[in-house]
């Protein structure tokens, strides 16, 4: 456990006193004055209050939006001018690293060193779509003497990104970053349990030169915010990011405008340790894998499957690093593993670990970490022997909880990684090289990371299949999303 003690946490300089929409290039309240609680993971008391958005809101922050593709200069710049407003705004993202990590990790209950690494790959997606845009080119398809035809890109509108609460500054610079860089203007709703770092957009964007009502946000709650703005009729994409479940009833209620989608949902990806790979390496990568932002990663490896001739060593080594693993305040540099993020999701984890005792053999952790006396610690919990029907093997738990099982075979294996709804990552350790190919193509994930964590390369496709997804961002796959492409024929 950690050393520091909860009387020397500090907190972030220039905290809000409360948290408020941005509409229209200004920080507003809803127009009804309403606010919900926010609340600090590590004491579980109400720190702040944010303002509760409703359609009224958000309506106001669609028709700013509108209002600035239609009439304002964004849409229309020259993507080098673009780019530079879009490098701006990393520069300051960098600027503002640590206080932007010390908010995120007070909000979120983040470890602040995993925090300072998330500021800065937001920056980053700022960069890369800023010089994307610049390096763009479109086809041009030649038919000799009839005809010349040429794609014609252009930005679609109004998106609405909706974003959940893990890596919640991160994860909407993945969605803004192209979503402007292609000259739409947006509407942002972030995850209630974590408003705190994305209100700091609205200065940095301010200060880069962004145009006045090409960024927008409107804080709230899921079912009132976010129904809002996926059911408006000006809003012609969603960008999405969070449970399947939502995912399913965002695609209902946004079938009857036709709206284009882009889901990015929940996993329960495997990692597959096969008995020539490098115990060792996998043994650190997959204890990383599933520990670190507390468990609350999208493609955290939370099935490990072990071939039989290493499992007993793998189990027997793996619990013990577990067991080692620095369960601490998330402002203590020395923390790995911190604090969840809100009570009720506590529970959530909790109650998977009650279900997971009936189900396997619990060979660390198992319950609330040791020494913390509020707040929502969870001991690093490893299952073993997890048969493949059990609900810890199927369900996503989404915290710092682990499932073990052995397997024989390759085609066990691949029976075993693919057998559940989800298909979001896949992470495959062996020395083979034959294997390594074949078994990753095998298996049903929209990202396999071969002898490796998850290290992002942003121009590949990121996203899932089966229930972790539709559709796939990344690269010009972003690019694609946030644009039209209009094919103009000419007959000569
Ligand atoms: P969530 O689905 O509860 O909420 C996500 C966002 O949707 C929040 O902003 C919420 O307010 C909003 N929302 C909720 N109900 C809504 C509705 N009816 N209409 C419109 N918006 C609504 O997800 P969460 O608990 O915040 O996030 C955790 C989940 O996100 C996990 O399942 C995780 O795997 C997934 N996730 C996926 C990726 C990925 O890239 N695939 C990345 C991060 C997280």
């Amino acid at each position: 456990m950690s050393e520091t003690a909860l009387a020397d946490r500090p907190t972030p300089e220039n905290m809000p006193g409360h948290v408020q929409h941005y509409i229209d290039g200004r920080l507003v309240d809803s127009l009804d004055g309403t606010t919900f609680d926010v609340i600090d993971p590590v004491t579980n008391e109400v720190y702040l209050q944010a303002a509760a958005g409703k359609a009224e809101d958000v309506d106001r922050a669609v028709t700013a939006a509108r209002k600035a593709f239609r009439e304002g200069p964004w849409p229309k710049m020259l993507p080098r001018e673009r780019s530079r407003v879009l490098h701006r705004i990393a520069d300051l993202v960098e600027s503002r690293n640590e206080q932007l990590a010390e908010m995120e990790s007070f909000d979120s209950g983040l470890p602040i060193t995993q925090a300072l690494g998330q500021a800065r790959r937001a920056a980053e997606n700022f960069r890369f779509f800023a010089d994307l845009i610049v390096a763009q080119v479109d086809d041009t398809f030649k038919v000799p003497g009839r005809q010349t035809n040429y794609v014609n890109r252009k930005p679609i509108g109004v998106a609405g990104l909706i974003t959940p609460w893990n890596t919640p500054f991160m994860l909407s610079s993945w969605k803004l970053g192209p979503a402007l860089a292609t000259g739409n203007t947006v509407v942002l709703k972030p995850a209630e349990f974590t408003p705190l770092s994305a209100s700091l957009w609205a200065g940095i964007f301010e200060e880069a030169g962004l145009p006045a009502g090409v960024f927008n946000l409107v804080n709230g709650i899921g079912e009132e915010a976010g129904d809002a703005l996926v059911k408006h009729p000006d809003v012609p994409l969603i960008s999405f990011t969070g449970e399947s479940r939502t995912g399913q009833l965002i695609f209902a209620n946004a079938a009857p405008h036709l709206k284009g989608l882009s889901m990015e949902l929940g996993g329960k990806s495997p990692a597959v340790v096969f008995a020539d790979a490098d115990l060792e390496e996998a043994i650190n990568a997959t204890v990383f894998g599933v520990f670190s932002l507390n468990g609350e990663r999208c493609t955290a490896g939370s099935r490990i499957l072990v071939q039989r001739e290493v499992y007993d060593e793998f189990v027997e080594r793996y619990a013990a690093q577990a067991k080692r693993v620095n369960v601490g305040y998330p402002h203590d540099p020395a923390t790995e593993v911190a604090t969840l993020v809100h009570p009720e999701h506590y529970e959530k984890v909790m109650s998977y670990i009650d279900i997971g005792k009936g189900e396997a053999r619990l060979v660390a952790g198992g319950g609330r970490a040791e020494g913390f006396e509020t707040g929502n610690f969870v001991a690093p919990t490893v299952f073993a022997d997890v048969p493949p029907d059990a609900r810890i093997f199927q369900e996503e738990i989404f915290g710092p909880v682990v499932a073990i099982t052995p397997f024989d075979t390759d085609a066990e294996a691949q029976e075993l990684a693919n057998n559940t709804k989800y298909g979001l990552a896949a992470y495959v350790w062996t020395n083979d090289l034959k294997r390594a190919h074949n078994f990753s193509q095998s298996i049903e994930a929209g990202m396999v990371w071969l002898n490796s964590n998850n290290v992002r390369d942003l121009r590949t496709p990121f996203g899932g299949v089966k229930a972790s997804g539709l559709g796939h961002e990344g690269g010009y796959r972003s690019i694609d999303f946030y644009t039209d492409q209009q094919a103009v024929h000419i007959t000569l």
